[in-house]
């Protein structure tokens, strides 16, 4: 039985290369300096995977940003745009061209626009999207991934495994910049693309080769299946006498296990924690020689695995193919996972027995071998944490428990129906036709931030820093009364984030202090860990929300982040389903959206940023999911007057076949981004009926640029054509906070003028 890695986090346990690659793009380190670094972290990775014990270590896995990216370099997939810098063919020359793929090119008199960056899969990690043209040319042009290999044999010796993006992957997240053909209909040229690179990966000396095609675990059609068969076909044919893994993660196969299972490969990865449930119908199809690599340790979050679960598949599949034919792994690639555990000091070090981060997490897979050989006290002292988690009075909360399972569909609903609940805001508020406002956040300058972080330190006192934010506040207030807008927020200057600001306050969270993991290029997140069951010892936000209140006699809006944007930033406990935990967070937002409610405050903000992104890949899957996530909001809205006015938000608005979900939500008003695609996501808003108020983000916040009114007038007139404009509010795509001053002033007085023409027009 092997055990094998797919993957490492790259960006070193002290946020390494994020500093190097920053300071390389500010000029003040040399590119030797940044490769140096670069170097150092993936030779002590090597050795971390070395050390633990695993056979089979992935390489080329590393990147200095992305590993996408490097494949479209590596297989000359560059767009034209960028042509202009292929002709300096130096070390600087060629990195200058990955990063402006990576992040645009504003140098020498060229201005290039960097290329598209969008979620790997459901994860929280941004990939650099491949560009494909009908008459698309690929060609080894990129050295990295040999260079890396040659590295990690004088190293590893057998043990290192390339690792690439498998082809049908490859085509199917990219994106054609084309009419006229389909991206899959490639598969022909760059197979044979890919043969020569596994040729030459053979002849460099290599057996194992991973190909990462998660794809495999997505809705596919007829065409993409054949993809896969063709290619795999004809590199089985033309690069024999290698080893191929071809893995595959985030779902079960499910209608593509037969094709899975019956490529010409060596063996098949398939993640177990996602979907043990598959590895049934996988052992009832897959032929005699394919071994099977069973991703039994999570990858995607920070709880120590539950070995006597894993042995129970591990045998189950060690009964059926034999032990030789078995690899044991992680779910998917560590580069979803913190790196070290042994870092975090402050952790209760009951809680931090129950964790694992990368590092442990190899350490799991090697001990899960050594079990299944006979080492039973390696078991026992697993089922000791294991059994200490589940007893815990840390985690389990017998009363927040019983509360959640007594929450009806009563609680979880309005008092009366929408037009009812309109007419009254209508009577309370008198807004004018096509009020405006914010989504919240206002610039967060270094001045803000520089108070937290001397707040922190303790070179203020609780008082001076309070009196510094409301100063900052009441600012802010008196300008968006200035500029006319209808309902104020208060900025929210007080919170770092807006999941960690309500984390810190809720009981059954904890915080690490190196927990990094890469979200894209050198940004890393640190997302709150959520062990236990979650309740609210006391009001978050009314202290803030209640002083802004009385500085104006305009309506102020309340700020909350709701249950499905806390969990979907956060990691999650993997000892209950995610609907019970959000449906805990939902009840702490309920209570503190009355505390509101109580406190005077008559309009109610619920973001739900994230709830888009949380859908599962798989369609069968999603009504399930949106069912407790519409639920969890309707939860936290539920229990006010229906003179309070609940508002929510949601950053990305593809909502084509989701709309009657986000119609369930029942939010009086909800904003969201559609400036980019020029209000054409409101068109399924209109041909659903939507009822209830809706702001369309009428200008990208994501840009410096200022809009000019005329264009806000425009897209707003868009607007009232497809909706009732006795509906239609007017503000923009999303919070401000990474903005600077001058650009939102000069966009938001902009704005304020849009809503005034349109009034007169309408
Ligand atoms: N209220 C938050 C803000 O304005 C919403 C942010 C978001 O949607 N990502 O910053
Ligand atoms: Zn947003």
């Amino acid at each position: 039985m092997l055990t094998q890695n797919l993957g490492y986090p790259r960006i070193g346990g002290q946020r390494q290369l994020k500093k190097a690659a920053e300071k390389f793009w500010a000029g003040k380190i040399a590119l030797s300096e940044l490769k140096e670094v670069a170097i150092a972290i993936r030779e002590a990775n090597w050795k971390t995977q070395l050390d633990a014990g695993i056979d089979l270590i992935p390489c080329n896995d590393f990147s200095f940003y992305d590993q996408m990216l490097d494949t479209s370099l590596l297989l000359g997939a560059v767009p034209e745009r960028y042509y202009p810098l292929l002709s300096d063919t130096t070390k600087e020359g060629k990195m200058a061209l990955y990063f402006a793929m990576a992040r645009g090119y504003q140098k020498n008199g060229l201005d290039i626009t960097a290329m598209e960056m969008t979620k790997w899969l459901d994860t929280n990690y941004h990939y650099i999207v491949p560009e494909f043209t009908h008459d698309q040319v690929f060609k080894i042009e990129g050295e990295q991934l040999f260079e890396s290999f040659e590295s990690a044999k004088a190293l590893l010796g057998n043990k290192a495994k390339p690792v690439l993006i498998g082809p049908v992957s490859y085509l199917l997240l990219g994106k054609e910049k084309q009419a006229g053909f389909e991206r899959i209909e490639l598969i022909q040229k760059l197979t044979t693309v890919y043969i020569d690179l596994l040729n030459q990966l053979k002849a460099a000396g290599a057996s194992w080769i991973q190909l990462d095609e998660p794809c495999l675990a997505l809705d596919l059609t007829a065409k993409e299946k054949a993809a896969f068969v063709f290619a795999y076909n004809e590199i089985a044919k033309q690069a024999p006498g290698l080893q191929i893994l071809v893995s595959t993660y985030f779902d079960a196969l499910l209608d593509n296990t037969a094709l899975a299972t019956h490529l010409p490969i060596s063996a098949l990865h398939i993640d177990l924690v996602r979907a043990p449930e598959q590895l049934e119908e996988v052992l009832t199809q897959i032929p005699d020689k394919l071994q099977l690599s069973l991703g039994v340790v999570d990858g995607r979050n920070v709880w120590k695995n539950d070995y006597e679960k894993s042995l129970s598949l591990i045998r189950k599949a060690v009964e059926k193919i034999g032990a030789d034919k078995v690899i044991i792994a992680p779910s998917c690639s560590l580069l979803h996972s913190p790196i070290d555990l042994d870092l975090e000091t402050e952790i209760d070090p009951e809680i931090k027995n129950w964790m694992a981060f990368a590092k442990q997490k190899l350490r799991e897979v090697k001990e899960l071998q050594e079990i299944f050989a006979g080492n039973d006290a390696l078991l026992t002292a697993n089922q000791i944490a294991i059994s200490s988690r589940k007893a815990s009075q840390k985690v389990h909360k017998q009363q927040v428990k019983d509360r959640l399972s007594a929450i009806t569909d009563v609680d979880a609903t309005r008092q009366s129906s929408f037009a009812k609940r309109q007419h009254l805001h209508h009577e309370r508020f008198k807004f004018p036709a096509f009020p405006t406002t914010t989504i919240g956040s206002f610039p967060q300058t270094d001045d803000i931030r520089q108070l937290r972080s001397l707040f922190k330190k303790g070179s203020l006192t609780l008082d001076q820093y309070e009196a510094a934010l409301e100063k900052a506040t009441t600012e802010v207030i008196k300008w968006q009364e200035q500029i006319g807008l209808d309902v104020l927020v208060h900025g929210e200057y007080e919170r770092n984030d807006m999941v960690e600001y309500f984390g810190e306050q809720l009981e059954g969270f904890l915080f690490t202090k190196n927990g990094w993991v890469q979200s894209y290029g050198s940004r890393c997140v640190k997302p709150p860990v959520i062990f236990g069951d979650v309740s609210r010892p006391s009001d978050m936000t009314v202290r803030w929300i209640s002083f802004a209140a009385k500085q104006t006699q305009k309506p102020m809006k309340g700020m909350l982040t709701g249950p499905v944007t806390i969990l979907q930033w956060s990691f999650v406990r993997d000892d209950q389903p995610r609907a019970t935990t959000a449906g805990q967070i939902a009840l702490a937002i309920r209570d503190e959206v009355l505390a509101l409610e109580k406190a005077g405050i008559g309009i109610i903000q619920i973001d739900e940023a994230a709830l888009r992104e949380g859908l599962p890949l798989r369609k069968t899957k999603q009504s399930q999911y949106l069912n407790w996530a519409i639920k969890a909001f309707r939860i936290t809205a539920g229990g006010v007057q229906d003179r309070t006015q609940i508002h929510t938000h949601m950053c990305y608005s593809e909502f084509n076949n989701i709309i009657e979900h986000i119609a369930a939500m029942d939010a009086d008003v909800i904003t969201i981004e559609t400036s980019r695609s020029q209000m054409e996501l409101l068109e399924a808003f209109a041909d659903f009926a939507y009822p209830n108020e809706i702001g369309p983000g009428v200008y990208d916040i994501h840009s410096p640029r200022v809009p000019t009114t005329e264009e806000m007038t425009t897209l707003l007139r868009k607007a009232a054509s497809l909706l009732p404009p006795r509906n239609l509010w007017v503000n923009p795509d999303c919070g401000l906070k990474t903005r600077k001053w001058p650009e939102t002033r000069a966009a938001l007085i902009n704005m304020v003028a849009a809503a005034r023409q349109i009034r007169e027009e309408i």
